[in-house]
């Protein structure tokens, strides 16, 4: 049995055709039947439910403005796809089951859900893609409560948010696979144009 389409990957655009978030065909179905997007490109399958039967989106698009329009969300996935695996600490490639999602300023020194990292001129929310790194276990571990400085370990790299095109190849990443062909002609324009960051 084919795995349910219900769980592909659908990508949302802005109402000005701008991508700004993958989705999982069960949500963006709940999009299009309360109306807030409608599709624009589909998969050549059908979803077959009691009360309806369509085929399945793997573009939606917003019929209203959006008030900010983050290009990924802030979360695991992407954190580890933006680090392509590899611990912020040690270097090295983290296997899955080792993964960790680490706030470098921790959680515990933020002020009002704001942490203010030296390699920012300013403050930003602790769980952002700039206070946001991937750790193996054991470093994560070693690191608890603490700044890397307090626990003594070497910092890898810089963390940052990703560009239009940067959040392209971390969608493709996590897809493991090439990106559905309808969503080519959404993303590839964008690889020209400077980051929205
Ligand atoms: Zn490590």
């Amino acid at each position: 049995m084919r795995e349910s389409i219900l769980t592909s990957a659908v990508l949302i655009l802005a109402m000005d055709g701008m991508p700004v978030l993958v989705t999982n065909v069960a949500a963006a179905v709940g999009h299009v039947l309360t109306e807030r997007a409608r599709p624009i490109s589909w998969y050549d399958r059908l979803i077959l439910h009691p009360t309806y039967k369509m085929p399945a989106p793997s573009v939606i698009q917003h019929i209203q403005a959006h008030p900010y329009r983050p290009l990924l969300s802030v979360g695991p996935r992407n954190v580890f796809a933006r680090d392509r695996f590899r611990c912020a600490y040690c270097d090295k490639k983290v296997p899955n089951r080792d993964l960790t999602l680490d706030h470098i300023i921790p959680r515990c020194q933020a002020q009002r859900g704001l942490v203010a990292p030296p390699w920012i001129n300013g403050w930003v929310p602790v769980h952002s893609w700039q206070n946001l790194t991937t750790a193996c276990f054991a470093c994560n571990n070693a690191k608890g409560g603490r700044t890397p400085e307090e626990a003594g370990l070497e910092f890898t790299r810089i963390p940052h948010t990703p560009g239009v095109a940067e959040s392209a190849l971390i969608l493709a990443i996590r897809a493991r696979r090439s990106l559905p062909e309808t969503w080519l002609p959404h993303l590839f324009p964008l690889f020209s144009m400077p980051t929205l960051t």
